[in-house]
Formats: structure tokens, C-alpha cells, sequence
């Protein structure tokens, strides 16, 4: 046990006053990553698993789900073997492929705590992390290990570690000497592994946020949240997936669990198809073609260059054929109304928008489209992060603490809670009063909620603008500045204005020459007059977070536009 963790947040536990008058009388069997792994042996024992190994060739590994499940009891064995017990931390620093799935069902299922370590956290970050959740293994891709090695030295608490080779390669030269190879510690061991008698309320994962502020929080998953999350995201209005898809996990395994795609996948029956370390637009192009993918996940700005791509190869001599692709959940930033609209027209893809963040999983809101209704209502709705999904519940709180309605007007921070919802950090219990209000979570996220559950989000807390007593929403903006067909990204800041308090200022990365005359001309129609920017600054690319993301910290720190705003700008 982390020696903070006994005296953090009842919340954690949450049990209070729960009166239990009669008990019912159905079997307590505990939700665990365990059972999933049972039905990923016996009932979808068929489902695969494809690795991309090479993007040159399309050189893919497969492996089914039930051979998976096996390698993982095998994994479980040799952990054991190494004197890894329940409750033991055991780290992995590695891409999107099998072998990490077998490392998540293997460490997890054996009652350990699998922290999947974010390979995009600067060096001494990553090395904070393991020191603070006290790993003793490290499973690590020997692709990354020029990640891991020089921060060694660092690692106060890591006893083994063990490198991860495709089968028949041999250790490479840049191991640490005594390091464990993957493939020969599975080989030595038998399938079985009798996944114990879990409570479900156990830990299972852990997973630091990037921090923008401050060291990473640890979030711990329990089974519980795991297996709750999995089944309600099975549902047709949220993930959507058959036993007939085939779908591709974008989103790293190292953030918030691939917005939990083994276990989605592993109780569906699915295939599940992984790009290894390759992101690159050409890659997940190709991957999708060549594996008749059905459905995918992942960050706006991986579909924005893969929509850029396909289309510019279009009338080429190769042409790339997204046309198996159905549905993507897109997420973690605002999807841009226009690229919705791009995949729907181009494509025929449903890209359907979802919210989340590492402490309640992602997938809370899911906006599915819902063609039937007027093309006004339809849109409106899509632009929406999506409606609230099962087992959360949601409350909108004013920056002065009052309650808010939810009439889809009022706006305010939006508070979440529920059993898939962390209800503290780990071993951070100083953060709890700042996090935490009254048994909800507070999202840093501001936006409105209407009566049905959708949720519509306009900022985050600290990136929204204030500009005469007024909030202009700065995500908003972006998207209507990024329609702009000459404008291929597009990340707005506040910076301070005498008369106005903030004022936006408007990062552009443009595809051809455009001037600030002509953004605002275009925005004349889209937004309040006082929303459009006075300020521009043209720049090669917009930074991007580990995840992705605009990088607004980077932006704030370039110091353009600390002129004074005209008069006129709030007129
Ligand atoms: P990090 O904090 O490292 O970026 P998360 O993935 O947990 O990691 O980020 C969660 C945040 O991402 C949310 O609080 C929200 O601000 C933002 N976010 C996620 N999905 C959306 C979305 N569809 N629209 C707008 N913001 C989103």
C-alpha cells in the first residue's frame, strides 16, 4: 500500500450512511479484469488481435484472444515467479501492440497495479512517476528503451526489467545488463493461471495525467470502475461496437487505457487492431485499408491529417480506400464541426464526438448522430461533446459556487460523479480540496448541460477569455477560425488588454496565405462581433501536447500580442 493512500478521501470508498434494509439476494461475484479475461478465453476465445510491425511492407503479427489471454496467464506466472504479489505496482513503457495487452490482462488479472507509463512525459517526469507509484517491474518495448535506460539510475524502487522483443529476436545491445526477455520468460512458464479471488474494489491500473501544472497525479483505477465503464460503453449509443468490427485503437494504451478499449473489446468479441509506434498519417491510412478497419478512435488532429492525406492522394496514382470505415469516436479536444462534416460527406464515416479525461474515463459524453432530425438540430447537436452516458452524473457549478440549472443556458464548471469517476488521487491527498466539492469531481471543464444530458463544453476552465465581464470561448473560436479553408490549424489565447481585461489572440498555421483582414471578414458572420480577434500571429505549427492536443502553456509563453485592443473591439 502506498503509505498516503490509507488517509486519502473517503470518497475513494464512498460508502457513508448507505442504508441496506433488506439485502437482495443475487451472488456478489466481484466485477473484476479477471472476468473479462475469462470470456476473452472462452466466448470471443476468436476475436484477434492485429500489431502493424511494419508500415513499408503492412508486415502485421496476429494473435486471437484466447492466445492472448493464455500468454497473459503465462506472464502472470513468471511475474509471480519474480515474487510480484497483489497490490505489487508493475510498470509498462510501450507502444499500442500485443504483447501490451497481454501485459495489461497478465499484470491486472494476477491482482498487480499496471501502470502504464506515458513515454511523451519529459525524462525526470517519467522517472517521478515510477518513484511515486514505487513500480518493481518494468515491462518495456525494446523499441523504447533508450527512453528507459538513462533514466535508471533515477529508479529507486525497479528490481526487474523486462524487455519486450517480437518472438525469435534477440536482446538487444542497449539493454541494461540483467534484463529480462518477454518472450523467453512466457516460453518457460504454463498457460494457466488461476486469476485469484479479487475484491473487486481492488486496484488495477494506474495513470498520471501530464500535470500541466505541477508533478503528474496518479489516477487509480479500480477492477470495478474497469469493468463498469467496459459494459456500459458496450452499449449501441456509446461505443458502439459488434463482435463483427474490426477496430483500430488510436489512442495510446498509456492514456487512460486507449479510452479502455481492451476490456470494451474484450467483452465484445471484436478484433482489435494496433499501430505499434506508427502514427503517422501514411501509417493509419494504410492500416485501415489493408485491415478493413470498421471503426477507430483517437484525437482530432491525427483525423485532420488523415483527411489531408487521403484527399491529396485521391486523384494520385494510389489512392487510399477508407471506404470499411464506419464510425469514428473522436475526442480530447473539440472536434471541428468541419471535419465531422468532411468524413460524413467524403466518407460516409459517422465521426461521433465523446468527453472524458483520465479521472472518470473517457467516453462520459457520446454524441451520437441522430439523422432523422432537421439538419439545424442535428448539427447543433454534433457540435455538443455528446450526451451523458450511463452511471454519471453531472452538476454545473458557478465560479462563485452556486449551483447552476441545467437548461442548456446557464453556464458553469461542470462537476461529475459516479462509480466510474476517481473520487481522489493517489497518494496526493493535498490536492483534494481543489479537485474534489461536496462527492463530486470538479472537471476544470466550462460549459452548459440541458435537460436531456447533453452536454455542450466551451472551455476549459483556465483557457476560457474574459473580455469586458464577458466569456468568449476561445474552442468556439478555433473551430470557426479553422473552417477557413486556407487555415490548417488554429489555437486562440487570452492575453491581458487594458480596457477589455483579456482580449483573444489567434495562432494560425495556414495551408496558403491569408491576412487577419481577411479571418475577421469571415468571421463576421460566425461569430459576436466582439468575439473576433484583433490579434494574429502566423506560425509554422500549433505546439502540440503528449496527447495531441493544442498546447496553449507553449502558446501563452511566445509573448506576440501585448498590444492594446482598439476601442472598438467590444463595441
Ligand atoms: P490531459 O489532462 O493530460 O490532457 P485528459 O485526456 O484526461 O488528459 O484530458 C481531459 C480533458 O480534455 C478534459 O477535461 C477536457 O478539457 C478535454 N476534452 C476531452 N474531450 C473533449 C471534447 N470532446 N471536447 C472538448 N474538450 C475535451
Amino acid at each position: 500500500m502506498h503509505p498516503d493512500q490509507e488517509a486519502q478521501a473517503p470518497g475513494a470508498s464512498g460508502e457513508g450512511d448507505r442504508v441496506l434494509a433488506m439485502p437482495g439476494l443475487f451472488m456478489d461475484v466481484p466485477l473484476t479484469v479477471g472476468l473479462i479475461a475469462e470470456r476473452m478465453r472462452t466466448v470471443n476465445r476468436g476475436g484477434r488481435v492485429v500489431t502493424l510491425l511494419d508500415p513499408e511492407t503492412g508486415a502485421t503479427s496476429e494473435a486471437t484472444y484466447g492466445e492472448v489471454v493464455a500468454r497473459a496467464g503465462r506472464l502472470a506466472n513468471a511475474l509471480a515467479r519474480l515474487g510480484v504479489g497483489p497490490g505489487d505496482r508493475v510498470a509498462s513503457l510501450a507502444w499500442n501492440n500485443r504483447q501490451h495487452v497481454e501485459t495489461y490482462f497478465g499484470v491486472m488479472g494476477m491482482g498487480a497495479v499496471l501502470h502504464t507509463m506515458n513515454l511523451r512525459l519529459h525524462a525526470d517526469q517519467l522517472a517521478w512517476t515510477v518513484n511515486h507509484a514505487a513500480d518493481r517491474v518494468v515491462i518495456v518495448d525494446a523499441s523504447l528503451l533508450d527512453l528507459l535506460v538513462p533514466v535508471l539510475p533515477q529508479l529507486t524502487t525497479v528490481e526487474h526489467v523486462i524487455v519486450v522483443n517480437e518472438p525469435g529476436e534477440a536482446m538487444p545491445g542497449a539493454a541494461p545488463a540483467g534484463a529480462l526477455d518477454f518472450e523467453a520468460l512466457l516460453a518457460a512458464e504454463a498457460p494457466g493461471f488461476a486469476w485469484p479471488d479479487l475484491d473487486e474494489r481492488s486496484a488495477a491500473s494506474l495513470c498520471y495525467t501530464s500535470g500541466t501544472t505541477g508533478d503528474p497525479k496518479g489516477v487509480l483505477y479500480s477492477h470495478r470502475a474497469i469493468v463498469l465503464h467496459a459494459l456500459a460503453m458496450t452499449g449501441t449509443d456509446q461505443y458502439g461496437l459488434t463482435r463483427d468490427d474490426r477496430a483500430l485503437a488510436l489512442v495510446p494504451l498509456f492514456h487512460a487505457m486507449a479510452w479502455g478499449m481492451p476490456f470494451v473489446s474484450g467483452l465484445v468479441g471484436n478484433d482489435l487492431v494496433l499501430p505499434g509506434p506508427h502514427l503517422r498519417p501514411d501509417a493509419v491510412a494504410g492500416l485501415i485499408e489493408q485491415e478493413r478497419v470498421t471503426w477507430s478512435s483517437g484525437v482530432p488532429t491525427l483525423w485532420t491529417d488523415v483527411l489531408r492525406l487521403v484527399t491529396q492522394r485521391a486523384a494520385s496514382e494510389s489512392p487510399i480506400d477508407l471506404s470499411t470505415l464506419r464510425m469514428v469516436l473522436c475526442g480530447g479536444t473539440a472536434v471541428p464541426e468541419h471535419l465531422m462534416r468532411q468524413y460524413d460527406e467524403l466518407f460516409g464515416v459517422d465521426m461521433v464526438q465523446g468527453w472524458g479525461m483520465t479521472e472518470i474515463f473517457p467516453g462520459a459524453t457520446v454524441g451520437r448522430d441522430d439523422p432523422g432530425l432537421p439538419d439545424d438540430e442535428r448539427w447543433s447537436r454534433r457540435r455538443a461533446q455528446g450526451r451523458l452516458s450511463p452511471l454519471y452524473e453531472v452538476r454545473l457549478v458557478d465560479f462563485d459556487g452556486t449551483v447552476q440549472p441545467m437548461d442548456g443556458v446557464a453556464v458553469g464548471e461542470i462537476e461529475i460523479r459516479g462509480p466510474v469517476v476517481t473520487g481522489a488521487y493517489f497518494g496526493d491527498p493535498a490536492d483534494g480540496p481543489s479537485k474534489f466539492d461536496d462527492g463530486w469531481l470538479r472537471t476544470g471543464d466550462v460549459g452548459t448541460v440541458d435537460e436531456e444530458g447533453w452536454v455542450r463544453i466551451t472551455d476549459r476552465a483556465k483557457d476560457a477569455i474574459k473580455s469586458g465581464g464577458e466569456w468568449i470561448s476561445s474552442q468556439d473560436l478555433e473551430n470557426e477560425i479553422m473552417a477557413h479553408p486556407a487555415v490548417r490549424e488554429a489555437s486562440v489565447v487570452a492575453i491581458p488588454d487594458e480596457r477589455w481585461g483579456e482580449r483573444p489572440l489567434a495562432y494560425l498555421a495556414v495551408d496558403s496565405p491569408v491576412s487577419p483582414e481577411e479571418i475577421r471578414a469571415f468571421l463576421t458572420d460566425r461569430v459576436a462581433k466582439w468575439w473576433i480577434p484583433e490579434h494574429y500571429a502566423f506560425i509554422e505549427a500549433i505546439p502540440r501536447t503528449s496527447t495531441g492536443k493544442f498546447d496553449k502553456k507553449v502558446l501563452r509563453g511566445l509573448g506576440h500580442g501585448t498590444g492594446a485592443a482598439p476601442a472598438e473591439a467590444q463595441a
